[in-house]
């Protein structure tokens, strides 16, 4: 007979775990981590600061509405505090958001080669992951609508998104929510937002302020350098905003995230000096990579998703193999059904240099 243990519920066990990027290389080689989208400039000193300042205060709890950090978010992008909810990351939140609004015989979608996190957090929530395909490596809104049943209750949509580094506009991102039945809530998870510099796009801001069921995610992680600090932030329609606050754990944002986020969000100038290196960096790095033969997805992040050949000598998975041997660490991404490409983030002048030198003798048939 088998023995009883405790069983999880439904769908937990069909979670394949998150593997987040590589971070190390054997016997103590220093590398060039470019495998997680951090920012190559660190946070702001202004952020490093406030964070030191806490170290005499550890033995209190925090303020658990976390007021001093959503009135500095608000200030920064002129938002009613009421609909900001901040959390540990804005995997956090979007976890919440899950447990939230998802349950046994509900669906989720999202697309193609979108954040891993989603599929984790509609399956632990006992829900069906409804996948819809992209075109050219881009969010195919039709393709989202079409997939729409009476079951659909979420919609999850990384905008730009990653691995990727494509987005959509803010035209049909607003098409996408006519679209929607109005019951299925619109979660814009714009992680990289401080890195587009285009026109047409718009994180999500106006459509919260405008419809009861748009939920924006930002976080402190990526332009904001802190994402060892655990801190991310969602604005939602009053209606979210309680709901997230009723299951969200009391004191979900630490005493030291409080004060380094807020001061980091008001620090405009360092924001701008990150955005600019990427501006600088990312189209150098996907002009030089062409030059090799290799071809690169158009990205507006500070990332971008390098194409190899599916067999023979010169495949991503032998890429990989070559750049750490280089010392230099990136992203496979087959688990977001992209055997064939890596991911490689915008790193120093340094960095970036090196990337295209060791891809440069891969590509040439040069030693590792
Ligand atoms: C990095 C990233 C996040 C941020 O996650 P945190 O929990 O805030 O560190 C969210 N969404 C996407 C698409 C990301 O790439």
């Amino acid at each position: 007979m088998a023995i009883a243990i405790p069983q999880p519920k439904p769908g937990i066990l069909d979670i394949d775990p998150y593997v987040p990027g590589e971070s190390r290389l054997p016997a103590g080689v220093k590398p060039i981590k470019l495998s997680s989208n951090e920012t190559p400039l660190g946070p702001s000193p202004k952020a490093l600061a406030a964070f030191r300042e806490t170290a005499g205060t550890l033995e209190r709890y925090p303020d658990g509405n976390a007021t001093a950090l959503r009135d500095a978010i608000a200030a920064r992008y002129g938002l009613n505090p009421a609909r900001i909810v901040c959390g540990a990351g804005s995997d956090e939140l979007l976890t919440m958001l899950a447990h939230a609004y998802l349950g046994e015989g509900d669906e989720a979608i999202f697309t193609e080669h979108g954040f891993l996190l989603y599929k984790i957090i509609v399956l632990a929530n006992g829900a069906t992951p409804v996948v819809a395909p992209e075109t050219n490596l881009r969010t195919d809104i039709g393709a989202i609508v079409s997939r729409v049943t009476p079951r659909t209750k979420v919609v999850f949509l990384a905008n730009p998104n990653n691995p990727t580094g494509t987005y959509i506009s803010f035209d049909e991102v607003r098409s996408l929510r006519t679209q929607l039945p109005e019951n299925v809530l619109l979660v814009l998870d714009a992680a990289y937002a401080e890195y587009v510099k285009r026109n047409d796009y718009e994180a999500g801001i106006e459509l919260v302020a405008t419809t009861q069921n748009t939920v924006m995610t930002r976080t402190f992680s990526k332009i904001h350098g802190l994402a060892g600090l655990r801190l991310g932030w969602a604005y939602c329609p009053e209606a979210v905003a309680d709901v997230l606050n009723r299951i969200r754990g009391p004191f979900n944002v630490s005493i030291p995230a409080i004060a380094a986020g807020a001061a980091s969000i008001a620090d405009k100038a360092h924001e701008d000096a990150s955005a600019a290196h990427n501006e600088r960096w990312m189209p150098w790095l996907s002009a030089e990579l062409e030059k090799l033969g290799l071809t690169v997805t158009p990205s507006v992040a500070n990332f971008i998703l390098v194409h190899f050949a599916k067999d023979g000598a010169r495949t991503a998975d032998t890429a990989d193999k070559f750049l750490k041997s280089r010392a230099i660490i990136v992203r496979k991404v087959a688990s977001y059904g992209l055997p064939d490409c890596l991911r490689v983030t915008i790193g120093t002048e340094a960095d970036n240099r090196a990337v295209v030198a060791a891809l440069a003798d891969f590509v040439g048939g040069r030693p590792a």
